[in-house]
């Protein structure tokens, strides 16, 4: 049995590219090692942030405007809200990273953000504390997704396009004439005109060809109760995050039992392989956020309700990879997307798409392409 497609990973953007294709009439099958929506890579926890003012890179701004219209669409053919604009306050130095960031990037394309003191933010947001010198800005569109909604959403719509899906570790793949031959762990060989890998956590190992070191970050994330209305998304709480001297963390209202969600964006403890991961509390780790909860967010300390361990795939220059293989023209992938991919999966698995079968894109992703490491 031959393909058109075999998607190599269908988590977050995987899923995706299964979709896009699928619904373009190309014959799919998407294989992963993991039933979908499972929690062993990197699309799972409830939630993710979304938001167009990218303090990041302003070149994700236009990616970001058609992910919003895909999300949109997915949440049509779904029957569910997947994507809540519930806004997101982003808090920092003036000069730092993010605060500075989020208004070069509106400011570039004429993105609604609004700048906000310590007391206006006290006066609109009193979840929040500013320390001293710093300063917000919020976005209201901004919001979060409902990660392994949005994950199963894509797969189900694949599925009514057509689409197949195996659960099935893959041992490694190889071109094959001008398709690809795709080995699973049990000795099967799958044979497709493209090969798409959207491995997340695992793309170190079946991506080595590349020749670009991908790092893999152990991430923990908290759910703390919590009983302070302003709190809670439905008293109008935002999404948040904090750019302080001692690191990135952010989190998201209390929007059902499992209470309020806080994690740290930076550090990480890098790790071989996810596979083998024990995916431990870790004490040191935990008491950073709570010192963060404890110093910036109404009601402070709290008792922890669930942990939960994700994984980072870290590129070079914590910016994402997508492309076609310079060797392997027949394999497209997507991979490295450095702890800030998931709203972007909905695009990148129509880029992904246009990759395989016209063997380029108009979406502009040109600054994610492999080639800006060939040429430093
Ligand atoms: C704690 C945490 C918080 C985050 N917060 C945000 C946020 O707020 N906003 C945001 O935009 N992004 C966020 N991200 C980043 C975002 O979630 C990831 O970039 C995105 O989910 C990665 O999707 P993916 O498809 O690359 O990987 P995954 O969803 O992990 O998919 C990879 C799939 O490949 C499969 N696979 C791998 N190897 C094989 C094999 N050999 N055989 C078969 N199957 C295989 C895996 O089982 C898996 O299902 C966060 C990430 C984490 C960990």
């Amino acid at each position: 049995m031959s393909y058109d497609a075999i998607i190599l990973g269908t988590g977050g953007v995987g899923s995706a590219a299964a979709l896009h294709l699928a619904r373009r009439g190309a014959s799919v099958l998407g294989l992963d090692r993991f039933a979908p929506g499972h929690d062993r890579g990197s699309s799972h926890g409830e939630t993710r942030i979304i938001r167009q003012a990218y303090f990041e890179h302003s070149d994700y701004v236009p990616l970001l405007l058609r992910a919003y219209d895909l999300w949109r669409e997915l949440e049509q053919v779904a029957g569910e809200p997947l994507l809540r604009q519930v806004g997101l306050l982003q808090i920092g130095p003036a000069d730092g990273a993010v605060i500075s960031g989020v208004l070069a990037s509106a400011r570039k394309h004429h993105l609604a953000v609004e700048p906000l003191s310590p007391a206006e933010i006290s006066q609109r947001f009193p979840a929040f504390r500013v320390p001293a010198g710093m300063s917000g800005v919020f976005e209201p569109t901004a919001g979060y997704l409902h990660v392994e909604r949005c994950v199963l959403a894509h797969i189900a719509a694949a599925r009514q396009h057509g689409a197949e899906f195996r659960t099935a570790p893959v041992r490694s793949f190889l071109p094959e004439g001008r398709g690809v031959a795709v080995e699973l762990q049990s000795g099967e060989v799958l044979h497709a005109e493209r090969l798409v890998v959207t491995a997340g956590p695992w793309a170190p190992q079946l991506l080595a060809s590349l020749g670009i070191p991908l790092t893999i970050r152990r991430k923990h994330v908290y759910w703390f109760r919590s009983s302070v209305q302003s709190m809670h998304a439905s008293a109008g709480c935002p999404t948040f995050l904090y750019e302080l001297p001692g690191g990135v963390f952010y989190g998201f209202p209390v929007i059902d039992a499992l209470g309020l969600k806080v994690a740290e964006h930076s550090g990480g403890e890098p790790i071989a392989d996810p596979l083998t991961d024990l995916r431990r509390l870790d004490q040191a780790d935990l008491e950073r956020v709570r010192g963060f909860v404890d110093e910036h967010l109404a009601g402070g300390v709290a008792e922890l309700v669930r942990h939960s361990v994700c994984f980072y795939t870290m590129s070079p220059d914590e910016h994402f990879l997508v492309d076609r293989h310079p060797e392997m023209p027949q394999v497209v992938f997507a991979a490295g997307l450095s702890g800030h991919g998931f709203k972007f999966t909905s695009v990148l698995g129509e880029a992904l798409a246009d990759l395989a079968q016209e063997g380029s894109t108009r979406l502009p992703i040109a600054h994610l392409s492999v080639r800006r490491f060939a040429a430093g």
